[in-house]
Formats: C-alpha cells, structure tokens, sequence
C-alpha cells in the first residue's frame, strides 16, 4: 500500500466506493493500491534511459510507469493516478480505452478476421472507409479517393506530398512558419525547425508574438498578402509549387489557430493558381477544435487531408483523402506493407461514429471557450501567464518570463491593435517548471511552441466538466506553485 498525492478521478466504471470526487482545488492524500512495487518501477525506468535512444522525447518530462488507464486517468505502476490531458499527442478522442472502441477490437478478435490484410478489401476497412467518408467535408466527400498509407502522421504527410507532386509534375512545396507535419525527410522539409531550402517558408498568421508585430485580422491580411506576392511576383525566386501544406491550427508549433478569413483566403489563392491544398489534420481531426474537421470552421474545402491519430481509436492508422482529379497514381505508386491493420480500423471505425453521433465535436467547442475563459482569468492574476489561446480542446497556455520588459509595440498606434502590446519572451524554462509542478499534482500536460513554453492541454472529448475543473484547479495550482504565489482561496 503506498499513500500518495494524487487526487482521484471517478474512474468510469469503478464501483462507487473507490471513485473520489474531484473537483477541489489541491491534491488530496488518497491510498492507492500498488501492484507493481516502487522498486521495480524505478527498475523499470532505469533500465529505459540505459537502453533506449537519447531521441526518446515525452519519457524524460514525464518518469512514469503507465500500467492501467481509462477515459481521462492513467494509473501509475507506483498506483498513482493521472490526469492525462497529453492523450497520446492529441491521439485518443475518447480517452483511454473507451468500451465502444474496446467492444469494437474485441468483436474482430472473436470474429476469426485476419489481423493484418496489407490493402486487400475486408467488411472491417469497408466500414471504416464508409464511416470515414461519412464525416468529410461535403465538396471533398463526394470526390473523395483515399489511400492507406503507412500508420503514422508523418507517412500520410510523405503521401500526400508525393501525390500533389506527381499529379502536378511541380516539386516545390509551399509551408508555414511553425508548422509540424512529422519526422521523415519530406514532412521533417516541411516543418518550421527545417533546414533544407526545397521548401518556401511562408507566415503563419499568429496574434501573440505576430512577426509583423500586429497580430488579428491586419497580421493575418498581411500574412496572405505576402503569400500572394510570392506567388504572383515573376522575379520572387519561387516557381510554381505542386501544392500548399497548412495546419488549420498549429499545434506543436504553440497552438495558433489560423483565423477562418486567412484560411479561405489561402484556399482562393491556391485555386486560382490551380495549387492543391493539403489540410493537416493530423492532430486537429475527429472533433478535437470543436468541428469534426478544422477546416470547416471556415469552409475552405481542401484539395488533400492528411489524417492519422485519432482516426485510429488509439492504434496506429494514416490516410490522405484527396479529390479523385488528383488520382493520378499509377498501381503500387504508394505502397507499404502496414496498410491493412484491421483492429485499428475498427476501432477508429468505431471512434469516428462515437464523436458523431455524440455530438462530440460540439462538446469540445463549448467546453474548450468555457476552459479557456477561466484560464484567461488565471492569466489575468499571474503575470506570466503570457498568452492563452486555442480552440475546442486544443489549448495553450504560453508562459513568459514576468520580470522581463515587454517588446516594444509598433510605433503606429493605429495599426498596433491590442495584440501587439508587446510579449514578454517565452519561458521554457517557467513552462518545463509547471510541467513538473502539474506531474506532481496527478495532471499530465505536454510543452510546445517555438520555444517550447507552451503548456498544451490535449483533453479527450469525452472529459465531463467535473474532470476539466480538476484540471484546471490542478494547472492554476502549479502555475501558482512556479509563480511562488499562494493559489486563489
Ligand atoms: N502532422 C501534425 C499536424 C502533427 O501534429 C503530427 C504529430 N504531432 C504529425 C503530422 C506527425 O504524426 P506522427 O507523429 O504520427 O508521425
């Protein structure tokens, strides 16, 4: 038995008894069971940092021994409970082993179905494909091709970029400042750490830290001007582009949601120059920004969507969707062993349905403004609490350094909107300190952002309002705990 910190969660299907209310601010002593012994776990996580790669990522913020989960809690082989608002990078729509998506694995277990079909027709991809089509933006649904792809975000990316180059016989991809599509070399080109030059870099419309120092609706104009003038200006060094690679927001690069005005005016931009468009919908899909497709916030229909992650059900799966005029491929032009994993696609299947018929994507909307609107009141009372910003459950909270003297504003009072008061610089080092002080209390949250001082909350859809007032009481506690400032009563 060991007595630890964190504050209980009702665990969804628990007996009555052992669920505790949340709900109240601070952590609460609670005993929890514990079947793997303190020292094995520590074992455990000795002998992960002596035997795996220095590359390993979330395993280092985040010394944990995950050995049971459900819904919005992970248990901790130390029997400490979690909050986990990471879900998987922004993976599980409905939280850890949601019973339809657990129903759904088990019946193609008992069904005898084989697992793995490389891209051979089965009723389970057939359903998955159908309920897929299902939830796509009407304009691209009924023309809509799709190809499976290797299981992760990052082979639906290289897909995707090889399909707009092949159907277009052009090369050059155009990108945004602060994306992230991935770690292999087309998708890693593409993203804003790159390196390599076969990418046109173009602005990413952002309020907070806006690089014309304006940020709203003038930043975002200003923005699409510049991509426009890229385009058109026969002397710009940029030849024509076989396609437009966006997130509709960007979620690594610190949560910026492009605004609806900016991404219909790309869409415009691209049609007229017949330049596909590529929506990444990697990490925004399945609900998570409050529609079941970013990209409908604004209407804009894109050429291609890249999706993965939640489309899953939590076990690996990627596909491109593209309009079939693009279907240009030839038999094996994308091949791939793992494109046939059926227990993914029936339980992304499966998923998909659960956050349609639940209205889940509305859920998200509603709670996301109300989560974000508290955290505002938060950033009211802790100076370093630079910036809160998101949309549905896609949330960042950027921590700044509060001693620092702000960035000048723009001299141009006119222009200089109220977004452009001027940031404090980012404190990656305030934010990896609230990242501890969160773990401490029971909450998982992930970094992002240029600088990585972005605490990221990446809620499951399905977390009841009980739980995201535990959350958030746990985050203003760290926030506090870091700005060595008593919590409010
Ligand atoms: N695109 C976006 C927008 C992402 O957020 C990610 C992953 N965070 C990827 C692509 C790459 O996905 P994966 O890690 O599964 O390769």
């Amino acid at each position: 038995m060991t007595v630890t910190e964190t504050a209980a969660v009702p665990h969804e299907g628990e007996p009555e008894g052992r669920a505790e209310a949340a709900g109240e601010r601070g952590a609460r002593v609670t005993a929890e069971r514990t079947e793997v012994p303190y020292a094995a776990q520590d074992g455990i996580l000795r002998r992960q940092s002596a035997r795996e790669s220095a590359a390993r990522t979330y395993a280092r913020a985040l010394p944990i021994v995950p050995v049971r989960a459900r819904g919005l809690t992970i248990e901790g082989a130390d029997g400490r409970r979690y909050l986990d608002c990471l879900s998987g990078a922004g993976t599980l729509a409905l939280g850890h082993n949601h019973p339809v998506v657990l129903e759904a694995i088990r019946d193609v277990l008992d069904s005898g179905a084989p697992l793995h079909v490389l891209d051979l027709a089965t009723p389970v991809k057939d359903a998955f494909i159908t309920e897929l089509f299902r939830t796509l933006p009407p304009g691209l649904a009924d023309h809509a091709r799709v190809q499976f792809c290797g299981p992760a975000g990052t082979d639906a990316v290289e897909a995707a970029l090889k399909l707009v180059r092949t159907a277009t016989g052009r090369s050059g991809i155009l990108a945004f400042t602060g994306a992230y599509h991935g770690m292999t070399a087309g998708a890693l080109e593409a993203s804003g750490g790159a390196t390599d030059v076969r990418v046109t870099r173009l602005p990413y419309p952002q309020d907070y830290r806006c690089p014309f120092g304006i940020g709203g609706e003038y930043g975002a104009e200003l923005a699409a001007r510049w991509t426009e003038s890229v385009l058109d200006d026969a002397k710009s060094g940029v030849p024509r582009p076989a396609g437009m690679i966006l997130e509709p927001v960007q979620g690594e690069g610190g949560v910026h949601p492009a605004p609806d005005a900016w991404l219909r005016r790309m869409r415009q931009i691209t049609e007229a120059r017949s330049i596909p468009l590529i929506a990444d919908e990697v990490q925004t899909g399945v609900g998570r920004t409050g529609r079941f497709w970013a990209v409908e916030h604004s209407g804009a229909v894109p050429d291609v969507m890249v999706l993965s992650k939640a489309i899953g059900g939590s076990l690996p799966l990627a596909v491109v969707v593209y309009h079939e005029d693009l279907d240009v491929w030839r038999p094996g032009a994308h091949a791939g062993t793992f494109r046939g994993n059926q227990l993914a696609m029936a339980a992304g299947a499966a998923t998909l349905a659960y956050v349609r018929e639940n209205n889940l994507a509305e859920r998200a909307a509603a709670l996301g403004t109300r989560m974000m609107a508290q955290l505002r009141s938060l950033a009211a009372e802790f100076p370093c609490i630079g910036d809160v910003r998101g949309r549905g459950l896609m949330i960042g909270v950027e921590l700044v350094d509060p001693e620092a003297e702000p960035e000048p504003a723009l001299p141009n009072e006119e222009l200089a909107g109220p977004e452009a008061a001027g940031p404090r610089p980012a404190a990656p080092d305030l934010a990896a300190a609230v990242q501890r002080e969160c773990l401490r209390r029971g909450l998982i949250v992930e970094l992002g952002g240029r600088h990585a001082s972005v605490v990221r909350l990446l809620p499951p859809l399905t977390i009841s309002d009980e739980q995201a007032t535990a959350v958030l009481d746990r985050l203003a506690d760290a926030v506090a705990a870091v700005a060595h400032r008593p919590a409010r009563p």
